[in-house]
């Protein structure tokens, strides 16, 4: 159990911490300010955006599944997400500006799915001959597919910006391959 111990006394830093700079959200505000963006990534433990992009409580909503790709449960839950509200409120009625963004990485496990079009098939619930499509192998021409597609969807609210990141596992840094952009023009 020492692995737990160990993450439970870093929960109880966290909530001293939390608690003493009055940052704890107790409930679900009605708006949140300080929130910056959506983000959609990869499930790969080295690449949590809450660490690479510095992001502190409250200030994006998270996705994570392998390879950050976007596939039909993804745009379930950002449906759902804006049905409960954690979403579609949280966009400033006078403008502002929010961001949906998109962030694969370099040397990602979804590469090694390359060999198994059928299970990719199945994780993309498209034809196993339309899986070339999503570009597995190559994390720029896939981020740039997905928020291609992304732009398509006409539930997404069009004065989001929407942009397209790559993140290098080897130096750390993020490179922006889609520029923000928003979603739809007006
Ligand atoms: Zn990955």
């Amino acid at each position: 159990m020492s692995n737990l111990d160990d993450l439970l006394q870093r929960n109880k830093d966290y909530a001293a911490k939390q608690s003493a700079a009055g940052t704890l959200m107790p409930s679900l505000p009605r708006a949140t300010p300080n929130l910056k963006a959506t983000i959609i990534g990869c499930a790969d433990m080295r690449v949590d955006p809450a660490h690479l992009l510095g992001l502190k409580p409250g200030e994006a909503l998270v996705i994570r599944n392998i390879g950050g790709r976007i596939t039909p449960p993804v745009l379930e839950e950002l449906g759902l997400l804006g049905r409960i509200g954690e979403v579609a409120r949280v966009v400033p009625a006078g403008g502002g500006e929010f961001h949906l963004i998109v962030l694969q990485h370099t040397d990602c496990g979804i590469t090694r799915l390359a060999g198994d079009p059928d299970k990719l098939a199945h994780y993309f619930q498209i034809p196993e001959g339309e899986v070339k499509s999503k570009s597995v192998t190559d994390p720029r021409a896939a981020v740039a597919g997905d928020v291609a597609f992304l732009k398509t969807i006409p539930a997404l609210p069009a004065q989001w910006f929407i942009s397209g990141l790559v993140y290098d596992v080897a130096t750390g840094l993020v490179e922006v391959v889609v520029p923000p952009a928003p979603i739809r023009s007006a």
